[in-house]
Formats: C-alpha cells, structure tokens, sequence
C-alpha cells in the first residue's frame, strides 16, 4: 500500500513528541495495511512492538488520529513480515569481504586453533550478580529499555541486534545490560556472555597487539553468545580499536549472536565514530533511558533500604527522592550515607536526622570520591600515599591497598579497571582478586572487619 498521508502526518506529530529514539525504535517502521471509514489497521514488525504501541502509545496516537479528523476511528496493530524492524546483513553484504580481505587477519587466524582460544579469563568475567531484573525497579524513564533487555534474555540474537541503549550517567544503563547476560547464564548453562567496557576493549586490543596475542583477543570476542559493550563512547577517536570492532560486531551478528551497546549519548551523537560503526549501531533497536520520576526514585530507595533490612518511613523516603533527582547511583549514595551515619551512632534514619545530615535545602549531598578513599585508607594504615600507589609487594602494603580496592567497589561502585586505575595498576585482575580476597575474608576474619569500619566511619563522618 502506497504511504497513507494521515498515518505521515501523525507520525510527524509523534516525531516532535517522543525521544528520536522511541521514535526510531517503535514508529519507523509502521506502515497502514488498510484503511476505511471505520478502522485503521497499521502494521508493525512483531508481537512485541504489537504490545508496547497498544499499552503505551495508542491513547497519543488516537488524540492524533483525532487531530486529523479520524476520531472515531478503531485502531489495530497487526504484525507483518514485511515491516522489517531493521536491515540484517545478508550473504552479498560487504563486511564478510571485508572479514576475509582483511590484510592483517585471515578468518582462519580470527577464529584460530579450532574455536578453542587460549584463554585467560572465563565467559562470565565482569558481569556482577548484584545486576538482575528482579533488582530493577521500571518506571516511566526506563520502561522501555527494560522491555527490550527482557525480550533480549528471552530470546537473545534474534531480534533487536543490535541494542543500544543511551542516557545519561547513574541511571541504570550497566545494571540492565548486565541484568540481560545474568538472565542469559541463568537460562542456558554454557552460554557465553562477555561483558567489557569499552575501555577495557581498547586496552585488552592494545595488549592483544603488544604481545602478539591477537588471535585470542578476537577469539574471545567472537566465540560470544551474548557479547555487552558499556559505555561504547569511549572508544571513540580510537580509530583501530573501532576497526576491531566492526570486524567482531561483524562476526557476531553474521552468526546471529546478541550484540548490546550502552552510552551516554546515541550512535549520531559520538563524535569521531566511524560512520560505518555508526550505521551498524542503527540497524537494530535504539532506546534511551531517562531520569526517574518521583514515585520512581522513591521506589528504588524503598527497595534499596529492605536489602540492608530498614524499613524507611516515607516522609524520609521522600526526602531523600528530592534531594537527588537525576543520578541513581547518586540517589543510593545518599541512602548509604544515612544508613552509615545512623548505624554508627545508633540512631533511626527518621525525618529530623535525614534533614540535620543533608540540610533542610535540595544541596546534593557531598559526595567523596576515590582518592578519598585511597588517601583515607594509607592513612588509616599509616603509610603514604606513595607507597599504596606503589608496585611494592610488601604485606603492610598489599594489604591496605586490597582495602583500598574493596572500598572502591563497595562504597563507589567503580569498575574493576578503573578500581586498577586508581592504585596505579595496569592490570584489572588484580582488582578482582583483592577485592573477592576482602569479600570473602569479611566473613570471618573480625580485625579485617574492624579496618574496614573504622575507615568507613572516618570517610562518612
Ligand atoms: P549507568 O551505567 O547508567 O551509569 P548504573 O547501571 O551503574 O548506571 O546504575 C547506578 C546505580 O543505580 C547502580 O547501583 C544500579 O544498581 C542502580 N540503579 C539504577 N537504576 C536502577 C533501577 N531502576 N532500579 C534499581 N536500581 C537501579
Ligand atoms: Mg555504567
């Protein structure tokens, strides 16, 4: 059927009302399979935009309909195969071309020694358990991209590949992508979910050239099932590493592997990606996640409160939901701050000391921040910053500096790269093995225990 000219102009409208990127993702590709004086059936790529376009957008598209003098009018979602939701590769596509012409790698070198890479690390590394749907609270800034993440975990590599989702920082774009490979390892035993931020890609690529170790570098990013790649706006300007990337996004998504992206801005918006990264990022489903909403953010710190066992009454909810209102991560950095201060005194989280600890105005609450932590933890263990940050191996260091990563983690949520970063280390594993060595001995070792309150204490007071 030809382009009906009041879908156009409805669609027009809604253009200028939602997000490119709900726009993009559920309007793009509509199209009116038929239309008469009664009824208007518009057809739509499957059952799931079916879904999301009646409970979320028919109201808007009725008022619109209205508009243009078709108030009463029945509306239909059908599904048609013809409506694609994006442009997959097919067979004659350049990208396997450009795979095996390639001068520096021959697929045989891409996939090397039968499938099976040496590898160092296992195919569950970064993804953190905390991340699960059922810790996810959805609200009207993320409803969306919660609904497309859970289709995902159900049905990885099929539709929607790739995702990108995009929003601004500490609104729950990592707890959702990771949610997605949590789901996936839960589903199927064995599957394979690499989760990196783009940072590390860039730096496990460099390593990879440096000593020679390319073929495993691409081996393990291309045997993925499910591969997540955070905060993608950092590999920008990084023009080699881009090419990596196009070439594993290539593999995987030839193979019909699940592709997901997070960062802060969309595909359009990163300067110096390559365009044809970018276009790649556009074949699938866009979607970005926005700031909470009120009864959202109360929500979250409601639930954020059970699992450390306090009920909070909602006068004091509510005061914390304003005093933060864009950043969750900063909304949980609040709560903990209460929580740590009335659990040091021994007092109730009430209203009158919520209000005595962050002021009676919206002033965010001060928030500390990783050198902090590294200086607050030499101190407390008496040695210099210098030496923390130093490669000595001596145990009156390691220790104080296995503390100083555990903080990092449990107190600023870092990620273990950076968490390296800020004690001057090259290597993330470190990271991660100080800081599971501290997790674990928590549970048993009291003088451990005592350490880490009392610098707690010193970084909250
Ligand atoms: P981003 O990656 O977008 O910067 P994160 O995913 O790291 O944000 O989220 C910051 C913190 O807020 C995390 O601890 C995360 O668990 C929490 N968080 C974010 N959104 C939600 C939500 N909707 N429900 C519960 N917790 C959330
Ligand atoms: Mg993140």
């Amino acid at each position: 059927m030809e382009e009906d000219a009041v879908w156009q102009s409805v669609l027009g409208e809604i253009e200028l009302t939602v997000s490119r990127g709900n726009f993009v993702t559920w309007f793009k590709n509509t199209q009116v399979l038929r239309r008469d004086d009664s009824s208007m059936i518009i057809g739509v790529p499957n059952i799931f935009y079916k879904q999301q376009l009646e409970s979320k957008f028919k109201p808007m598209i009725m008022e619109l309909l209205a508009k243009n003098g078709l108030g009463e009018i029945a509306l239909e979602f059908k599904t048609h195969t013809s409506t694609m939701p994006t442009k997959r590769p097919t067979n004659d596509d350049t990208e396997v071309v450009i795979m095996s012409e390639s001068p520096k790698k021959t697929n045989r070198e891409m996939f090397s020694g039968n499938g099976a890479p040496s590898l160092t690390h296992s195919y569950r590394q970064g993804l953190n358990d905390r991340y699960t749907f059922d810790s996810f609270i959805v609200g009207s800034g993320n409803e969306m991209a919660y609904a497309a993440c859970q289709a995902i975990a159900q049905n990885p590599g099929t539709k929607y590949n790739p995702l990108f989702i995009y929003g601004g920082v500490g609104l729950g774009k990592t707890h959702l992508i990771q949610a997605v490979g949590n789901a996936v390892l839960a589903n199927k035993k064995g599957s394979k979910v690499v989760y990196a931020t783009s940072e590390q890609f860039v730096q496990e690529f460099l390593d990879a050239i440096r000593y020679k170790k390319i073929t495993d570098f691409a081996g393990h990013y291309r045997n993925a099932d499910v591969l997540i790649v955070d905060d993608m706006q950092f590999i920008a300007g990084k023009e080699k590493t881009q090419e990596e990337f196009f070439h594993t996004f290539n593999a995987l998504h030839q193979a019909n592997k699940q592709i997901i992206i997070s960062s802060d801005k969309p595909p359009k918006s990163i300067p110096t990606l390559e365009e044809r990264l970018r276009s790649r990022f556009e074949w699938g489903m866009i979607v970005d996640i926005g700031a909470p909403d009120f009864e959202t953010r109360c929500a979250i710190l409601q639930n954020k409160a059970t699992q450390h066992n306090i009920v909070l009454d909602q006068p004091v909810v509510e005061f914390l939901a304003n005093q933060v209102q864009t950043n969750i991560r900063e909304l949980e950095g609040a709560l903990n701050q209460l929580l740590a201060f009335c659990e040091m005194r021994n007092l109730t989280p009430d209203l009158s000391v919520v209000t005595g600890l962050f002021g009676t105005h919206r002033s965010r609450p001060r928030h500390m921040n990783a050198k902090q932590v590294v200086e607050r933890t030499a101190k407390h263990f008496q040695i210099s910053i210098e030496e923390i940050l130093s490669p000595k191996r001596d145990k009156d260091i390691v220790f104080p500096r296995q503390i100083a990563m555990y903080l990092l983690r449990s107190e600023l949520h870092l990620s273990f790269p950076k968490i390296a970063q800020e004690l001057g280390r090259k290597d993330h594993t470190t990271a991660i093995h100080s800081v599971e060595k501290i997790e674990k001995e928590l549970h048993f070792d009291n003088i451990l225990k005592e350490h880490v309150k009392e610098i707690k204490e010193k970084l909250y007071a």
